[in-house]
């Protein structure tokens, strides 16, 4: 039986019938072994194997399937029920017995390299997976929710998908500009957004922005693996404190330094006064640029420190791109390309195409379109803020000014805003207004 349907895909809405087990043998994913090379003695857990391998396999293919970044497992009573996140989105699966679930979570902890045993701790492993020639990574995490039962979260990787360049991440020919020239100068660089939101691969790809032949970039942070050209890894001595490793990278004549995220107020201070020195880029934990103007103020106390020491500072925020399958041109009301912000002259915008009501008896019902699945959207885009410390915003800072005050010297310079970019990627046809509507709306 298959998890997945071929049915118009709602976020979170539940739905309880049964479905149809008319399904054909589909083709299923291959798993081709643990990640921490710990691989599985399937024959020492025959029957584990025979009650969970196929459903196992079917739960993976149905996430890849719809392209899901996360596929969730919660039981609930008697019950577990699958959830899906698509381009950050939550989607509710079907329900399961317990015990399915169980089986299907005890068979990927054996194929992760996990110990099948242990129930009580939370454990983290990885299978590598291929499906119709493309390969995945699936890491597996489980959590104990109590009396035995776990919680299973699979985090699916499509390993062709590359988001680490400026490129991959839809920097434009300015934006990249911006950056370099923001490194020119000693000072401050910072990338913010909120947390899980892809503001680490943000801070890597200004860093790739970096001309290397010019510049001598270094890093004191977690790089994640990561290894970039033009960056060099710099040892810190065992003891040091930030600012002796500073000192001996200024004496390695040293342009740029890329330092952890600044984490805590006493180092978001120590950064900022170690920043007539160097270049720093780091990351700093805020919803936007004039939230993370008043966390420094707040950290070091000191607004004429914060106004003189920032060079910049960059949010990113990611929204849904419409799928180029089935998007729906429009010609919009020049009273909307007014108030958004667009050029009144622009003559097409686009929107996904509308969700069928159920009520088409007489109309001919459009097939779904097969590259999203009845979504709209496919894939996701970064929209970028780029905030620059203007003569003006310097003399507003120092003076105490409010948020509002802040945003709108920001606005009336025409800084690119998160709003701004937001539009100007509904001008180009690659997200809609209402996704927009959507993401600035949301928490998150
Ligand atoms: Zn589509």
């Amino acid at each position: 039986m298959g998890i997945f349907r071929k049915k118009n895909q709602e976020p979170d809405n539940q739905s309880d019938d049964e479905f149809d087990e008319e399904e054909e043998q589909r083709p299923l994913i291959l798993f081709q072994g643990a990640t921490n090379g710990k691989n599985a003695n399937i024959a020492a857990y025959a029957r584990l194997a025979e009650a969970g391998l196929i459903p196992a396999k079917e739960l993976v293919t149905d996430g890849v399937l719809r392209r899901a970044e996360l596929v969730k497992l919660d039981v609930k009573g008697e019950r577990a029920l699958i959830n899906f996140q698509i381009d950050g989105l939550n989607y509710k699966g079907h329900r399961l017995s317990k015990q399915h679930a169980a089986a299907i979570t005890q068979m990927l902890k054996l194929l992760s390299g996990l110990d099948v045993k242990e129930r009580a701790k939370p454990q983290r492993g990885g299978i590598r997976a291929e499906f119709e020639e493309k390969k995945y990574e699936v890491e597996v995490v489980t959590k104990p929710v109590g009396k035995g039962v776990e919680r299973l979260q699979l985090n699916i990787k499509d390993l062709a998908i590359s988001l680490e360049t400026p490129d991959d991440l839809g920097f434009s020919a300015e934006f990249k500009g911006k950056v370099r020239s923001a490194t020119e100068s000693k000072g401050l660089v910072i990338a913010c957004g909120p947390p899980g939101s892809g503001t680490t691969t943000t801070a890597m790809a200004m860093l790739r922005c970096i001309d290397g032949y010019v510049y001598s970039v270094f890093t004191i942070a977690d790089m994640m693996g990561r290894d970039i050209a033009n960056v060099v890894p710099f040892e810190v001595n065992e003891g040091d404190e930030l600012p002796q490793t500073i000192a001996r990278l200024v004496r390695n004549e040293a342009d740029v330094v890329f330092i952890d995220p600044l984490r805590s107020p006493e180092m978001a201070k120590t950064v900022l006064e170690l920043s007539r020195q160097v270049t720093f880029m780091a990351e700093l934990n805020a919803k936007d640029s004039i939230h993370a103007i008043h966390q420094l103020i707040k950290a070091s106390g000191d607004p004429e420190m914060v106004s003189e020491r920032v060079n910049c500072i960059v949010t990113q925020k990611l929204v849904r791109k419409l799928c180029e399958g089935c998007k729906m041109a429009f010609r919009p009301n020049p009273k909307i390309l007014e108030k958004v912000g667009l050029p009144v002259e622009t003559r097409v915008l686009y929107h996904p195409p509308p969700k069928p009501t159920g009520d088409e008896e007489d109309e001919e019902v459009p097939e779904q379109c097969t590259e999203c699945l009845g979504l709209g959207y496919r894939g996701r885009v970064g929209m970028y803020e780029f905030i620059e410390f203007t003569d003006e915003l310097r003399a507003a800072i120092q003076q105490g000014s409010s948020a509002n005050d802040l945003k709108a010297i920001v606005k009336k310079a025409r800084m690119q805003t998160l709003q701004r970019d937001g539009i100007r990627l509904v001008g180009e046809g690659k997200t809609s207004l209402e996704e927009l509507q959507r993401v600035f709306r949301s928490k998150k």
